[in-house]
């Protein structure tokens, strides 16, 4: 009958129908997503931790350390004993203490390089050394992050295995090329010397 609300057509009675159906659809698109978001964070841990074991140095990243106070020192640290020199970008005291901080404006990765980790563990030996006081800590400092290495037992060992090593290969009349990349050999001063390099 004309003027009746009752649906005039099949199609409009499947467009009321989805629209009926709608919060459906919004309720397992949700738990979809939330499951997806959980899945994505539990994987994001699991990768940290795996890289955190990996560095082998027991680092812990800082969600907020206040070095405005930092300070630069006027010439390198120096130990005869240990063959070290070295300046960290910044040195920051806290009452006795001082934390050596080494700052990397242009690296945005989340999880410290080993080679970083390392260059600050030889600072936290250099000022042992050369104070006689064992700092607590140094701080790590990239662009969107800070990481604090505690000075422990095994990260002085790790430094003093690492220099040994480095003598010893200093001595060594014939050392292996470790690498096969090409373009770190063309950089190299000691090219025209290597009977090693890659062309
Ligand atoms: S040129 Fe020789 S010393 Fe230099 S990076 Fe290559 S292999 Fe190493």
């Amino acid at each position: 009958m004309v003027g009746s609300n009752e649906p005039t057509s099949a199609l409009d009675r499947i467009g009321l129908a989805d629209q009926r159906r709608w919060p459906d659809y919004l309720g397992k698109l949700m738990v979809a997503l939330g499951i997806a978001l959980i899945l994505g964070a539990i994987g994001i841990f699991v990768l940290a931790f795996i890289l955190r074991q990996r560095s082998g140095l027991p680092w812990v990243r800082v969600v907020s350390q206040d070095v405005s106070e930092a300070r630069t020192l006027a010439r390198p640290l120096y130990s005869a004993r240990l063959g070290l020199t070295g300046k960290p970008d910044y040195v920051l005291q806290r009452g006795s203490d001082l934390i050596p901080v080494e700052v990397k404006p242009n690296r945005y990765a989340q999880q410290p390089y080993r080679s970083d980790l390392m260059q600050l563990a030889a600072y936290l030996v250099l000022i042992e050394e050369t104070t006689g006081t064992a700092p607590p800590y140094g701080l790590l400092r990239y662009a969107e992050a800070t990481f604090r290495l505690p000075y422990t037992a095994a990260v002085r060992a790790e430094v003093l295995t690492t220099l040994s090593e480095m003598r010893d290969l200093l001595r060594a009349t014939d050392v292996a090329r470790d690498h096969e990349d090409a373009a770190r050999c063309r950089k190299c001063g000691f090219r025209d010397q290597c009977e090693d390099a890659l062309s």
